[in-house]
């Protein structure tokens, strides 16, 4: 039998905090009662908001709940030309598209034609959907605007992207945490609209790098919080465009602080250097996040 892969997968932007614990932890026992492999990957694709710092701070934290994890680490930030290369596949299959608009466009945009009695499409997160003027620019502008030095980011046709695939997708989500049924569940892609496939400054953007390297590292087994599950969607039909495998999914319970909330990273209190430097031990962590 292939050994079972299960994979936790930090960005340092912030220190971590219960909700991380409880990730990292779950995978840990996942893989452990398994005797799968469990890895490390750290997603720092954004290089100004993920700095060594934070990085070495998570590595800390990690290591002093007692998670152990195979090396080397995956560092997101020393494979950009990887990820550039599928860039450059989906550019020439014309599935991607340059998107010039900026943040204040967008939202100039849409406040106009919400004026005109239409709610504007939102992604389930609640980000208003990327409007479609760029997809339709004739080939010549869109070379001219290029040619100017005008920043724009790679905008996946979801529609294109869709229609290339040509059937209706599903991903399986085990039930609970015993890993031991699964579901069906429809990926709705469409709900996101036209997502970015690379940022301005960067060749890739969180979905692509996610899929790639699951299937590079073999990840069998994702699991990870319930705030990801609708954007699985994306990522099993970026999976089915690059002819990846598909893994299975466990979206677990999001830990919430005392006011009920999701936690953030500048929730200091639930923030797990926080809690070791006034004295909580990592069996209290265990407990805090109900392991
Ligand atoms: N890097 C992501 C985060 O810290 C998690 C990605 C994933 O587990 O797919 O939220």
């Amino acid at each position: 039998m292939t050994l079972l892969t299960f994979r936790f997968a930090p960005s340092p932007n912030g220190d971590l905090h219960l909700g991380h614990a409880y990730s990292a932890l779950l995978n840990q026992t996942l893989a452990k009662a398994s005797g799968g492999r469990l890895l490390l990957r750290i997603e720092d694709i954004d290089t100004t908001r993920c700095t060594p710092q934070l990085e070495a701070g998570v590595l800390a934290d990690l290591k002093w709940m007692g998670l152990g994890w195979e090396e080397p680490v995956r560092r997101q930030s020393e494979h950009f030309a990887e990820y550039e290369a599928v860039l450059d596949q989906l550019i020439r299959e014309d599935i991607v598209y340059p998107a010039f608009m900026s943040r204040g466009e967008i939202r100039a945009f849409i406040a106009d034609s919400e004026k005109h009695g239409r709610d504007w499409p939102r992604d389930p997160d609640g980000v208003p959907l990327y409007p479609p003027a760029d997809k339709t620019l004739p080939v010549k502008e869109r070379e001219r605007r290029i040619a100017d030095n005008e920043p724009f980011a790679w905008r996946l046709d979801i529609g294109a992207a869709m229609a290339r695939v040509g059937k209706d997708l599903a991903w399986a989500e085990f039930t609970d945490e015993t890993l031991s049924v699964t579901r069906s569940v429809e990926a709705r892609p469409q709900d996101w609209g036209d997502v970015i496939v690379a940022r301005r400054d960067i060749p890739t953007s969180y979905h692509l790098a996610v899929v790639m390297d699951d299937a590079l590292q073999g990840v069998s087994h994702i699991v990870r919080g319930q705030d990801l599950f609708s954007a699985t969607g994306v990522q099993r039909l970026l999976q089915e465009l690059l002819g990846l495998p598909q893994p299975a999914y466990f979206h677990h319970r999001l830990i919430l602080g005392p006011d009920g909330r999701k936690l953030s990273k500048s929730l200091g209190d639930t923030g797990l250097a926080k809690l070791r430097g006034s004295g909580a031990t990592p069996d209290d962590i265990r407990l805090m996040v109900g392991l």
